[in-house]
């Protein structure tokens, strides 16, 4: 059995606690790793170590800390098959998901900060008139904390940092308790890389506790957290009476609304991968589909076809498209929005049932569901399911579509599938969502901001957006008269 262990102040160690909790493999269901039930004393010397290195990381030169950042970026790619078949075998994705896309964005998360942070400037205003000269200093926080799930576990961890690192501050973060493995074996590579010892810190263990701890740390200056709305609003909750920063992704409800004049081809294959990708776990997923009514019933036919081809197998296998879910907790609460829908006016036009995979007997396997709803004022168009579930819904026209769009609580993504220009600029402008997508889902530039709107989070990631969250604006007024 895997032992995953803390990292603090550059080196592996057990719990205080001495507590452990299971890690599960959910394409067999078995236990394949433990790691520490961390609590506040674990925290509190994980800050200590921090705190005690800020002093110098904060005073490094740009240059040293990006030549490090790169140098772990470096060491992400070369350990590129042991860190995806580490993700996969964590998580349930397809190791060809892994492969393509979880690690290859770590390492680039590390690579496009090193490179951003030596790009990054302050403002200066002069006043001829006054003569007064303003210039603001953009200071690293101190220590920081780092809070991310469990869909996109190494890619989401680094995303934040990445950064953190990059703008001089030193890290406190935790990983999901469901998927801490590749956070565990960066903590390695970060060590290889020569990233001074307590500049980043890894405590595991349960996010009610052991990322509570973290949230309640009088000296963690600001939270970075990626998850759940729920959550996030307790961190709010948690966090403003200490006045920390805190930046907010949370959770999504994104419509894919899909017009008659698009590139039909395109559009169909891209929303089989915006609906199921990750086993429809990803925040962007567009779970709500909306299809002009002259090319619904098409749509739903070729939809269907496309999406009942989706081979589920083992993560491990190389053409398998769905993999396990990534607990049997998350499989079970998703199943629950499926019998929801049987009992309800909802028509499950294709999937709806748990898997046995061969060799996986006692995984967490879940077909791809698609289900025709008659009304977006219902639990399945409401509230995120975050599974392999999307919803069908034909509309007649754009004041229609866009209105129930926008109705609902959530605001991180829009997709816009159409080849009018005019439309297309009135959809990006009236959307409430933080990224609209037109002709295209999920291509992403690490210069752009990232976040949303309503109950999807506050602050946005990202190039310098997300360097300005971690250092503080001091303004500084020189009269040279
Ligand atoms: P959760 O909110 O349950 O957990 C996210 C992280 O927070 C985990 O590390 C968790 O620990 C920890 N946590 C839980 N409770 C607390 C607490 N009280 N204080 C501090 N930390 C805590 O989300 P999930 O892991 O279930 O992830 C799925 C959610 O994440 C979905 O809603 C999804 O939309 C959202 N998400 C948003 C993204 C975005 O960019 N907007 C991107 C990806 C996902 P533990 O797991 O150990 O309990």
């Amino acid at each position: 059995m895997i032992s995953i262990k803390n990292f603090i102040n550059g080196s592996y160690c057990e719990s205080l606690t001495k507590d452990w909790l299971e890690v599960i493999n959910p394409s067999n269901g078995e236990i394949y790793a433990k790691l520490p039930n961390s609590n506040t004393q674990d925290v509190h010397e994980a800050y200590l170590a921090a705190e005690k290195a800020f002093h110098s990381w904060s005073k490094t030169s740009v240059d040293q800390r990006s030549v490090i950042l790169a140098k772990i970026a470096e060491l992400i790619e070369d350990q590129m098959e042991i860190l995806a078949s580490a993700e996969s075998m964590d998580n349930g994705k397809p190791i060809s998901l892994a492969r393509a896309v979880d690690i290859p964005r770590a390492a680039y998360n590390f690579k496009f900060f090193s490179q951003a942070v030596t790009q990054f400037y302050s403002e200066s205003h002069e006043q001829i008139s006054d003569k007064t000269i303003n210039y603001t200093l953009r200071q690293p926080l101190g220590v920081v904390g780092c809070i991310s799930p469990w869909n996109l576990p190494l890619y989401l961890f680094t995303w934040k940092i990445a950064p953190a690192l990059a703008a001089g501050n030193c890290v406190v973060a935790k990983p999901s308790e469901v998927t801490p493995y590749t956070a565990f074996l960066l903590a390695d590579i970060c060590n290889k890389a020569g990233l001074p010892k307590g500049v980043l810190n890894i405590v595991h263990g349960l996010g009610k506790s052991t990322g509570q701890a973290i949230v309640e740390h009088p000296e963690i200056k600001a939270i970075s957290f990626t998850g759940g709305s729920e959550t996030g609003a307790h961190i709010a909750k948690t966090a403003a009476p200490m006045f920390k920063k805190l930046s907010l992704e949370l959770g999504g409800k994104n419509p894919n609304i899909i017009f008659a004049d698009c590139d039909y081809d395109k559009m169909l294959t891209t929303t089989v991968k915006s609906s199921f990708a990750n086993q429809g776990q990803i925040c962007l997923c567009g779970s709500r589909i909306f299809v002009e009514a002259d090319i619904y019933e098409k749509f739903k036919k070729d939809f269907i076809k496309k999406v009942s081809q989706l081979k589920i197998g083992l993560p491990s296998e190389k053409e398998t498209d769905i993999g396990a879910m990534v607990s049997k907790a998350h499989l079970d609460k998703v199943l629950g929005y499926i019998a929801a829908a049987n009992k309800s006016e909802a028509t499950v036009l294709c999937g709806g049932q748990k898997v046995s995979i061969k060799n996986g007997e006692k995984g967490f396997y879940l077909e791809p569901t698609v289900i025709e709803v008659s009304s977006n004022n219902c639990l399945l168009n409401q509230e995120e399911i975050f599974g392999p579930v999307v919803t069908l819904m034909p509309f007649k026209n754009a004041t229609e579509v866009l209105e129930i769009a926008n109705d609902v609580k959530y605001g991180l993504s829009a997709t816009v599938w159409t080849n009018n220009l005019k439309r297309s600029m009135y959809f990006s402008e009236h959307l409430e969502a933080g990224m609209i997508w037109i002709n295209t889902w999920m291509q992403r530039d690490l210069r752009t901001p990232f976040g949303g709107q309503k109950a999807s989070g506050i602050g946005r990631e990202g190039g310098f957006e997300v360097l300005r969250f971690f250092t503080e604006a001091k303004n500084i007024c020189i009269n040279y008269e």
